[in-house]
């Protein structure tokens, strides 16, 4: 509400009466009058303080940085708002075919900054901030990141939505508004820890409750709490309410905001009234209480698949509110369902929302009373998959039995469509019952399975990997049977990032320096970084790359310093590996490495070495055992190499705790050196690889996801490769042997035998036995020992390279140069063109 008197005046339309505006001016004056002081409402500062002042009822004086924040993000989502509206209100208008992004998971970390950033307020905002000296940092960081999500699939999804705005492209993300995100990991005695990450706790100021736009999910089953657990009562219907909670997603320019909706879980009937009156006053909240858990928090596993009743709810909650709202909306426009694959393009990523399939064609056959032919034709036609792991353990099979109890209906129509399906493979395959097996949308045997994977590829039009060898792998090992009946609906989209978070956002000087360079016009189209190639052998700018690198590590090294207390030499190599903690992702390998760096520093104490500061940040799973003995190794040993003399100064390890989107942003533009070391053919795709690679830091990898295509874009000759490649991890599975590397390779024995000593762990013996075990008596199933010797080697030709200043700016500039193909918005472009049939809708 405008309270000042000339702006008001403005608003009102020609013929109304004066005495209205003399009426609102007299408002003004009253609030003058009981003591607003001086502020003024016409300015951007006005509409900060008024935020600051009013929203809290507080006076500007005693204003904390929470305060502040809040009054900021709101003064930008005022600024943002009517946008917001006109963008939905163009598509109503133009009735453009539109996308849904179905996702589990949404990592989005902290949306000030880059709001502020993608509405180009970045002027005003300095100004502001410089006037009512605001410390940014320290108000920054008030703002807690959103995680809703474990890792890569999730940040994957927030990178699509910024594409996507920012492409113009009529587009909704649909998610689950977890009250409690990814746990919060804090190291205690080297161990991980986890805390509960509350982070709605205070009020978030983007999120706009649409309580109108209600949907109700009825269920064959009711809940009660009983101790602290979730019990289903089977045979007794009951129904929950989704509240929409919505995101705006700011397109970088401010031309299109698209919207992020998730779910809130309420429940209807609040009250058992009959319990109620009967005086049993638990049993009636009971109910109550166990619907609303739904959504409380976030499963925090990766890569795995969880097998637990509420995971499975929660995602038939996700996909149930979802397509009746987008349902919904369809029919609001659109009187003819076969118009539907040509106005609706669904998303599931990963197969957390497949269950789509079936609830789809639960509303077309028994709401929408269609033909089961016409029904199939029209859901395939609209729905696409993507696959985000090869990993066996990680495909997702839910029991027949859950199914029974939750929703039988979404069965009966699985074993039709498994019916139908099975008929054709016959059809096709006369007398192959094996293949008759292995396709099955259920997986016979004592607890039957629904194999959510087949259902998702066999009701789609569309299943694709997510770089060029994952969706190889996946094509011709994991579905190959699949593959084999419905060529055409196998593709690739390889994976990307958005360059505006990652690279404009996240490192001010780099992209200073660029910008001078090439134009800002990068920003929006990434392959523009081309033009950096010749410049890669310019001395000037080899130099002013060098200062910028130099210039984002100490950033760091101070916030580091500022907030843990702990310092680090920013003239050190800066070495990182930061992702989720995974046996395939391979920590461990990283650990033998530094460990046989530190051999040979011990065995030959006057090396000429470089300094190295090792950074590892990364989360377990919390039931994942290893993972976390692996964190512990990494602490441990940063407490040895600290408190050995023989080492200082020349290597230091440090565990940055609690990883995250904000952490991520911090440390990658500080990166010398990018760790992208899983077994290959286990890491789909990777992200963070990409993160590095355009932020300026060179990459020591295997050839595994996204990492070949990278070196292939930036010239082979400009990374550091290394290690089997996944043919040869597939095809030798029969021979490979651990204990040869133990018994021929001294550095390898050398490492191993250290930890077994317990030289890491001198008061807690046998502490990494676990770790000697996997890694020799357990077979080595990721193949550590197998590249250990070849990562020293590309380690130490990287070592030598960084004595040559010039030679290495030249490479890490053709690195950001190469770096173009894996922005996000190139990935969407694909999506758009090859898979949803989409085009861009301009606002105004
Ligand atoms: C990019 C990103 C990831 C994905 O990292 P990978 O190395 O590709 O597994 C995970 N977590 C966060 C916070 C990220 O920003």
């Amino acid at each position: 509400m405008r309270t000042d008197k000339k702006d008001e005046s403005k608003n009102y339309r020609k013929g109304e009466p004066a005495r209205e505006t003399e009426e609102s001016g007299s408002l003004y004056d009253l609030l003058q009058q009981y003591g607003c002081g001086p502020i003024q409402f016409t300015s951007e500062d006005g509409l900060y303080e008024r935020h600051l002042i009013f929203d809290n009822v507080s006076s500007l004086k005693s204003a904390g940085s929470r305060e502040r924040f809040e009054a900021a993000a709101r003064s930008v989502r005022d600024v943002l708002s009517q946008r917001w509206v006109e963008t939905e209100a163009m598509y109503e208008r133009k009735n453009p075919k539109r996308v849904y992004y179905l996702s589990m998971e949404f990592l989005i970390g902290r949306s000030l900054s880059n709001n502020i950033t993608n509405l180009l307020l970045n002027p005003i905002v300095k100004q502001l901030v410089e006037k009512k000296k605001i410390d940014p940092i320290e108000f920054l960081e008030q703002e807690p990141d959103a995680g809703l999500g474990n890792g890569g699939l999730g940040r994957l999804a927030a990178c699509f939505l910024d594409s996507l705005a920012t492409m113009q492209l009529p587009a909704m993300g649909y998610g689950l508004r977890y009250e409690y995100g990814i746990f919060r990991q804090s190291i205690k005695d080297g161990w991980q820890e986890e805390q509960p990450d509350n982070w709605l706790r205070r009020p978030d100021p983007w999120e706009v409750e649409r309580l109108s736009e209600a949907v109700e999910v009825k269920l064959n089953a009711s809940f009660e709490l009983s101790g602290g657990s979730l019990r289903v009562i089977p045979g007794q219907p009951s129904s929950l309410l989704g509240i929409p909670f919505d995101r705006p997603i700011v397109g970088f320019g401010g031309k299109t905001i698209n919207t992020l909706r998730l779910w809130s879980t309420a429940v209807p009937n609040y009250f058992d009234f009959a319990k109620f009156s009967g005086g049993d006053f638990v049993a009636a909240l009971a109910g109550t209480l166990a619907g609303e858990s739904l959504t409380r928090v976030l499963y925090p596993d990766d890569s795995t698949s969880l097998g637990q009743g509420l995971r499975f709810m929660q995602e038939y909650f996700l996909v149930a509110c979802s397509l009746a709202d987008l349902v919904r909306r369809f029919r609001r426009g659109n009187a003819d369902w076969n118009q539907l694959p040509a106005k609706v393009a669904i998303q599931m990523n990963d197969t957390h929302p497949s269950l789509a399939v079936p609830e789809l064609m639960r509303i077309l056959l028994d709401e929408e009373q269609l033909e089961w032919e016409q029904a199939w034709d029209l859901t395939q036609r609209t729905l696409a998959y993507t696959n985000h792991t090869l990993l066996p353990e990680a495909l997702e099979k839910w029991p027949v039995a859950w199914f029974e109890i939750l929703q039988p209906r979404l069965l009966e129509i699985i074993y039709e469509i498994n019916r139908r399906f099975l008929d054709e493979v016959r059809r096709r395959f006369p007398g192959d019952e094996e293949r008759i097996a292995r396709v099955s949308l259920v997986e016979e045997g004592a607890g039957r399975k629904i194999r959510m994977a087949n259902l998702a590829i066999v009701g789609s039009h569309s299943t694709n990997g997510v770089a060029a060898i994952h969706s190889n792998l996946l094509r011709t090992i994991t579905v190959r049977d699949l593959a084999e009946m419905f060529p055409e609906r196998f593709n690739n989209k390889t994976n990307g990032v958005t360059p505006r978070r990652w690279l404009h956002l996240a490192n001010p000087a780099l992209s200073r320096i660029i910008t001078e360079a090439i134009g800002d016009g990068w920003i929006t189209d990434l392959g523009q970084l081309r033009k950096l190639q010749p410049m890669a052998e310019d001395r000037g700018f080899q130099e002013a790359f060098l200062r910028a690198k130099g210039e984002a590590k100490s950033a760091f090294a101070d916030w580091l310093k500022a907030t843990t207390g702990q310092g680090v030499d920013p003239d050190s190599i800066f070495d990182c590996q930061v992702k989720r903690i995974h046996e395939y992702k391979r920590q461990l390998l990283n650990v033998l490495r530094i460990i046989v760096l530190y051999n040979r520093l011990r065995d030959d104490p006057g090396l000429d070495v470089r300094p190295r500061t090792f950074f590892f940040a990364g989360k377990a799973a919390p039931a994942y055992r290893l993972a976390k003995v692996i964190i512990k190794l990494i602490n441990n040993l940063a407490g040895t190499i600290d408190g050995d003399p023989a080492v200082a100064g020349r290597l230091k390890v440090v565990f940055l705790p609690d990883y995250c989107v904000s952490l991520a942003e911090r440390l990658i533009p500080a990166s010398d050196v990018s760790n992208q070391i899983s077994t290959a053919g286990y890491e789909a795709s990777g992200t963070s690889n990409m993160k590095f690679m355009m932020n300026g830091a060179l990459t020591l990898g295997t050839r595994d996801g996204a990492t070949i295509e990278m070196a292939e874009e930036a010239g082979e000759e400009n990374f550091f490769l290394f290690g089997l490649t996944a043919d040869q991890v597939v095809g030798g599975s029969g021979w490979y042997d651990p204990w040869w590397h133990y018994e021929n390779e001294p550095e390898t024995r050398a490492a191993l035998d250290r930890i077994a000593s317990d030289a890491f762990s001198r008061y807690e013996p046998g502490v990494f036995r676990p770790i000697g075990d996997a890694l020799l008596k357990n077979g080595d199933f990721y193949r550590h020992l197998a590249d250990l010797a070849s990562y020293l080697e590309a380690d130490r030709r990287l070592c030598d390279l960084y004595s040559n200043p010039q030679e290495w700016a030249r490479k890490a500039i053709l690195n950001v140069a190469g770096s173009g193909k894996f922005s996000s918005d190139r990935t969407i472009a694909e999506y758009a063109a090859d898979i949803w049939g989409v085009e861009p809708c301009p606002v105004r």
